[in-house]
């Protein structure tokens, strides 16, 4: 009996396949075709925006985005906490269920108030914050958000959505609004999207697509890398698909494995996201269209928006939470009798969290420390915000794995333009 434990103890474990990292393209540099490239964007954005559209983008979003960082910068100076671009859940109700996806839909149904969403935009009006990232569940489901449109006109608005709800009524107030810039996620050609996201879904959102791209709205596709699909979507031809349907930018994230329904399967190895940081790099220098992340500065540096006070998420009860990934929060909108200003620069929490990821890495804390991230958390006095009451449990549950920080191995932008946009634009803030 004992030889037979021993026997069964010894029995080798047979090892798991290493991913599989796709070639890379390694073509030789052209500095002239760099340039057309840029040059056809721009004419792509001139002859293909409605001018009121392409207006606003220019300056409520460029522009006004630069003196938000700006004065960011002054805030960081005085030691002053708050953010230059906000993330707002609107609702967690949505009319998918995708696989992966971390938003609780199936309890109570959540709404913030029109009176939240004003004191989140009228305050950060006053620290010069202009842009606002919607999400949700999903944001078109919001009845107001029209109106939240309409109501700050010297806003720019992103909404994260999943392009079901492009109908000819509701692109015409797009257009009429103008200071708005729809990212529709979408991870694949259609087998691989309806995969994950539904029957139907990849062909009814490129309908959608076509009628943005006919009334000349600026627009984007959003694309979660996984392990699996990473080589697809960041195909030539997928790229080359979306500009041909009028997409101006393609905004790129990695797989976090979050919420009830974790799959491991999805991660991206660390030979893969060395793969991703190149790849990014190629697709730049070659496609006339914004090829966006959210990882690294021009220096190729890991960052965490949150961590630097650049953006953090407001849950649909209001929850003043660090970044969309993590749904627990000590403050509300609601504290302080509403002075979110007060509440956000005096929050231990979030200054806390700074100091928690500068003491450990560059990179996603959630990726490489789950388990302490989980006790600072608790440990915080932060409430479990899901909706599923589990938050806590998945959190710890995570194993720990390596993050875009890649110390002694950083890629740096090769293209002066997207050097030039991280590091004066945009500050590598998050957006490209
Ligand atoms: S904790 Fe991770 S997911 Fe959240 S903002 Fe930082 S890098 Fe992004």
């Amino acid at each position: 009996m004992a030889q037979l434990v021993e026997e069964k103890q010894a029995a080798p474990v047979p090892p798991r396949p290493a991913p599989r990292v796709p070639p890379l393209e390694n073509a030789p540099r052209s500095f002239v075709k760099e340039q057309l490239v840029l040059a056809k964007l721009g004419w792509r954005a001139l002859t293909g925006l409605a001018p009121k559209v392409a207006w606003k983008a220019a300056y409520l979003y460029a522009f006004k985005g630069m003196l938000a960082v700006n004065a960011y910068k002054r805030r960081q100076k005085r030691g002053e906490l708050y953010p230059p671009f906000m993330f707002i859940a609107l609702t967690n109700v949505c009319n998918l269920r995708c696989h992966g996806c971390w938003v609780e839909k199936e309890g109570t149904a959540h709404y913030l108030t029109p009176e939240d969403i004003d004191r989140i935009i009228v305050t950060g009006k006053k620290q010069k914050a202009y842009y606002y990232t919607l999400l949700g569940g999903e944001p078109f489901m919001y009845k107001g958000i029209f109106e939240i449109f309409q109501k700050h006109k010297d806003c720019y608005f992103q909404v994260i959505t999943n392009g079901m709800f492009f109908t000819e009524e509701n692109v015409r107030k797009l257009n009429a609004c103008g200071n708005v810039t729809p990212l529709i996620s979408l991870d694949g050609w259609k087998e691989q999207n309806d995969l994950r996201r539904g029957k139907g879904v990849f062909e009814s959102a490129e309908k959608g697509l076509e009628r943005l791209k006919k009334a000349g709205i600026l627009f984007g596709t959003a694309c979660t890398a996984t392990g699996p699909n990473m080589e697809e979507v960041m195909s030539d031809a997928y790229v080359e698909h979306f500009i041909k349907q009028g997409a101006m930018y393609i905004w790129y994230y990695v797989y976090r494995p979050m919420g009830s329904e974790m799959h491991d399967e999805y991660c991206v190895s660390r030979e893969q996201l060395v793969w991703y940081r190149k790849r990014l790099l190629e697709l730049r220098r070659k496609h006339p269209m914004f090829v966006i992340d959210t990882y690294w500065t021009a220096k190729g540096e890991a960052f965490c928006p949150a961590a630097v006070g650049l953006g953090y998420h407001i849950g649909p009860q209001g929850s003043i939470e660090i970044c969309p990934a993590l749904s627990f929060a000590k403050d509300t909108v609601r504290d302080r009798g509403g002075d979110l200003y007060a509440t956000i620069n005096e929050s231990e929490y979030l200054r806390g969290f700074t100091k928690f990821v500068k003491e450990r890495t560059k990179g996603c804390v959630i990726l490489e420390y789950p388990q302490q991230l989980h006790d600072y958390i608790q440990d915080s006095g932060a409430k479990d915000f899901s909706g599923r009451g589990t938050a806590f449990k998945e959190l710890n549950a995570i194993v720990p794995r390596h993050s875009q920080h890649m110390p002694e191995n950083e890629i740096p932008e090769d293209f002066w333009f997207y050097r030039f946009l991280k590091s004066q634009v945009f500050f590598g803030m998050g957006a490209m």
